[in-house]
């Protein structure tokens, strides 16, 4: 059974290594931090260079220019690279509202010889339009449809799954309505479910308790396939006791902020280390979860890229694999996680196609 990727249909087997939640473009400048004082509103308007990237280690939403990510020359840069270091594929979680650009990521994996998986589904509420938020869900069911049938905004670039589904700091009508779209679109698209949690307080009305096990509820009341879905965002900070309360509902975990250690000054959020992530994951694995763990770096920040001095998208294989086989496991259980995991996520059954 295939992976739709902007190529067109692949073969399961030819996946390869894969990041399952990065972002090629995004414009995440909603979540701007508010100045307190002249320097900071200063440093808002900045561009990010190698000069302030201290100010963004202690606050990654200080610079508005940190929250964007367009450029078609640097994120080249980044998909060669990982190639070069073993990567195969990547999906591309940026749904409608945060700029998907399904062109320019055909260019881009035609150029760097990376699959590149596209999502469909709606984002967080904050970014989409009226037209969107205060449409039918019959009509918003069609658009996500048609883009699974026909193509992305007038290319025939279709998504291979439906994410990541953004879900604010609460449950309120837009998420319920989203959610239930994002089920019938399952039903009739047999794609998997990536959704969005919000684990930063980048937003108002954030709380330290997330959101996931009530999410898992809502989509399995309107009938969703739960082990098709991936329950995102599971380590800004580690709960060993929600990660397992997620495993259990037969939904995936995905732990993809690795690389990112950062802390929010104005919020006082420190994020989890990667060695707890590391740890976390190996507590999983010996939970019995193996089959339901992804990893990934969601790369959305300009610090994040290598021309930016971050990591770009070679972190897990160049620096966290080699530690996960210090740590004692072995080449298969890595290779179940990287390829065998995102392959099982991905592919559509081809009745749908
Ligand atoms: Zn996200």
């Amino acid at each position: 059974m295939p992976i739709l990727t902007v190529n067109g249909k692949l073969k399961k087997e030819k996946l390869g290594v894969t990041l399952p939640h990065e972002h090629l473009f995004i414009d995440l400048r909603f979540s701007h931090s508010s100045p307190s004082n002249e320097f900071e509103r200063q440093l808002l308007g900045k561009k990010v260079n190698i000069k302030n990237l201290k100010y963004l280690k202690v606050n990654p939403y200080s610079i508005k220019d940190n929250l964007l990510l367009s450029s078609k020359k640097d994120m080249r840069n980044e998909l060669i690279e990982f190639k070069r270091a073993g990567g195969s594929t990547i999906v591309n979680q940026s749904a409608i509202g945060c700029g998907r650009f399904p062109a320019r990521a055909f260019e881009l994996s035609k150029t760097s010889s990376v699959n590149i998986v596209m999502g469909t589904g709606f984002y967080t509420k904050n970014t989409l339009p009226d037209s969107i938020i205060f449409s039918s869900e019959k009509k918003l069911l069609e658009k996500v449809l048609s883009e699974f049938h026909k193509g992305i905004g007038g290319t025939n670039i279709r998504p291979g799954i439906i994410g990541e589904v953004g879900i604010g700091a609460t449950i309120e009508e837009w998420e319920l309505k989203s959610l239930k779209i994002t089920v019938k679109a399952q039903k009739e698209t047999g794609m998997s479910i990536f959704v969005h949690i919000q684990a930063v307080p980048a937003v108002p009305g954030f709380k330290e308790e997330l959101n996931g096990l009530e999410v898992i509820n809502i989509l399995e009341k309107n009938g969703a396939d739960i082990e098709r879905v991936v329950i995102c965002h599971t380590d800004a900070k580690i709960n060993i006791k929600y990660l397992k309360n997620i495993l259990k509902t037969g939904a995936y975990i995905e732990l993809e902020h690795f690389g990112k250690e950062f802390y929010i000054n104005d919020k006082d959020f420190l994020m989890a280390r990667d060695m707890e992530r590391i740890e976390a994951v190996i507590e999983m694995i010996n939970y019995g979860y193996i089959d339901k763990i992804l990893i990934s770096q969601d790369v959305c920040l300009k610090m994040d890229l290598t021309s930016y001095g971050g990591f770009g998208f070679v972190h897990i294989l160049k620096n966290i694999v080699p530690i996960l086989l210090k740590r004692g496991l072995r080449k298969e259980e890595i290779e179940t996680i990287l390829i065998r995991n995102p392959a099982t996520i991905l592919d559509i059954n081809e009745k749908y196609l």
